[in-house]
């Protein structure tokens, strides 16, 4: 492997340090609420690791655990309360719901200024405009980790695998926001090949393991690898990191990555949101 490895384990502590000293200097420590709604083992794996972060840094742990049977009725109740509780900076609705419940009905009940997770219809709007908002975590991870390797954007072509809510369109934006020229691809993009080739900065999101090899990257190309998926030889991303790690410039692993960014970011945004903050630093809005 030639390509630089960019630690986003290392990166994710240094930014969990810098939130802690923040929060020191609020008046109030900041609230997170994160909201679980039943037992998935996945979910609740993902909460505790949320919940433990963000006590370390002095944040307030306000979660809640709703059984599985909860209504949307009930359910939307509690993120309304949530909502209108000021020791709540920021409220987390934790997917995949129970499947009888609507989750863009819920989440769409998040104030923007509580939307710590970037998710709500008010808060993608704002960052299809250029708005200041808070953003959602995983795609300010990307950006972190590229803005801390000093990856050059203005003008650079990012390609960007993967146009989903959560990741791939959210990137888009951000890299857009940077002053990249941004090209997005999906499922039905003609010769994914060639066009992750023209990527100085190739962003993967696709969901499917190892589907970016060393022949859609070009010689010293940044490439940035979200997918994560386990599989009987261990975890590895959506990049076949072992042959592209010969052709790419630099490149994230997997695990150690985007991965751990995710928490960081939402500490970030919890402390944006608790500061009424001046959001236009939050996620390079302009
Ligand atoms: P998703 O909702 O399934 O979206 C996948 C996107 O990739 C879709 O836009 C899809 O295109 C596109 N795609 C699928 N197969 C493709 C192919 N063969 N060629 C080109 N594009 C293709 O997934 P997601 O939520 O964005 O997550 C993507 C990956 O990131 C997953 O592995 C997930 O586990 C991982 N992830 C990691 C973190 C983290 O913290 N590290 C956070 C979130 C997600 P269409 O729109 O045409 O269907």
């Amino acid at each position: 492997m030639t390509a630089r490895l960019l630690d986003g384990t290392d990166l994710a502590r240094r930014v969990r340090e810098e939130v802690a000293r923040d929060v020191a200097r609020l008046p109030e420590p900041p609230g997170l609420a994160t909201v679980l709604i039943g037992d998935d083992p996945a979910s609740a794996v993902y909460v505790r690791s949320k919940r433990k972060r963000c006590v370390e840094a002095g944040i307030r742990d306000l979660h809640r655990h709703l059984p599985a049977h909860v209504t949307q009725g009930e359910a939307a109740a509690v993120v309304d309360e949530l909502a209108a509780d000021p020791a709540v900076s920021g409220i987390l609705l934790q997917l995949p719901l129970p499947p009888h419940l609507d989750p863009a009905a819920l989440i769409n009940r998040i104030p923007a200024e509580k939307d710590v997770d970037g998710l709500t219809e008010a808060s993608a709007g704002r960052l299809a405009l250029g708005r200041p908002g808070l953003r959602p975590c995983t795609p300010q991870g990307v950006l972190a980790l590229l803005d801390d390797a000093g990856v050059a954007l203005q003008g650079a072509h990012a390609v960007v695998v993967g146009r989903s809510d959560l990741v791939g369109r959210p990137v888009a934006q951000l890299l857009l926001q940077r002053d990249a020229t941004v090209t997005v691809c999906h499922s039905r993009t003609r010769d994914l090949e060639a066009v992750c080739r023209t990527a100085d900065v190739l962003v993967v999101a696709a969901g499917v393991p190892r589907l970016i090899g060393p022949d859609a990257v070009a010689p010293g190309a940044t490439v940035i690898d979200v997918g994560i998926h386990r599989t009987g030889s261990g975890l590895c991303g959506d990049v076949d990191a072992d042959r592209v790690g010969h052709v790419a410039g630099a490149l994230t692993p997997v695990p150690g990555g985007v991965g751990p960014m995710t928490i960081a970011m939402l500490l970030r945004n919890t402390v944006a949101a608790a500061a009424a903050a001046p959001l236009a630093a939050v996620g390079g809005a302009r």
